[in-house]
C-alpha cells in the first residue's frame, strides 16, 4: 500500500520534509500536475506525513474517500480547474494556482480519481526529474 495525495493539497509543502524515505515531489509543470505526488513505490506507509498536511490532504490509499462532504470555503486543485488560489508556504514562500475551485458547504466530492495521478506522475509523468526544476513554488 501506500499514501495518496488528493486534489485538496494546495502545495503548502508541510508535508514534504518529514517523509523519511523522501519520495513526496512537487509536480511541475504546476499546471499539468498542481500537487506533491507520492512515489507508491516508494512510501513505506508510515503516515508521517498526514498530520502534517494542514489541508487534510493526505490519506492512506484504501481510505481516499470517494464521497467527500465539504465543510464549505476548501480549495481542491485539478488540472483541469481554471480558479484562482493565493497563498502563504509552509516555509513563508507564495502559493499560486490557476487549477482551483472553491468547494461549496455540502458539495461532495469524489477524490479517488486522484489516485492514479500519484502512480502516472511517477510511471509516465516527470517523476522526481521534478525536483530538478522546483522553483519552492
Ligand atoms: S506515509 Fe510516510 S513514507 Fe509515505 S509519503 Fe507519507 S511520510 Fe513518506
Ligand atoms: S502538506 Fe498537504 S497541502 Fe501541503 S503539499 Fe503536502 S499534501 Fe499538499
Amino acid at each position: 500500500m501506500t499514501h495518496i495525495i488528493t486534489s485538496l493539497c494546495v502545495r503548502d509543502r508541510g508535508c514534504i520534509d518529514v517523509c523519511p524515505v523522501e519520495c513526496m515531489i512537487p509536480g511541475q509543470p504546476i499546471n499539468e500536475w498542481p500537487w506533491i505526488y507520492i512515489d507508491p513505490d516508494t512510501c513505506i506507509d508510515c503516515g508521517a506525513c498526514v498530520p502534517e498536511c494542514p489541508f487534510a490532504a493526505i490519506f492512506p490509499e484504501d481510505e481516499v474517500p470517494s464521497a467527500y462532504t465539504a465543510k464549505g470555503g476548501e480549495y481542491i486543485s485539478r488540472a483541469d480547474l481554471t480558479g484562482h488560489f493565493e497563498g502563504t508556504n509552509h516555509h513563508g514562500g507564495p502559493i499560486v494556482l490557476d487549477t482551483a475551485k472553491q468547494l461549496e458547504a455540502g458539495e461532495v466530492v469524489d477524490f479517488t480519481p486522484d489516485i492514479q495521478p500519484n502512480y502516472d506522475f511517477f510511471k509516465s509523468g516527470p517523476g522526481y526529474s521534478a525536483k530538478d526544476i522546483d522553483n519552492g513554488m
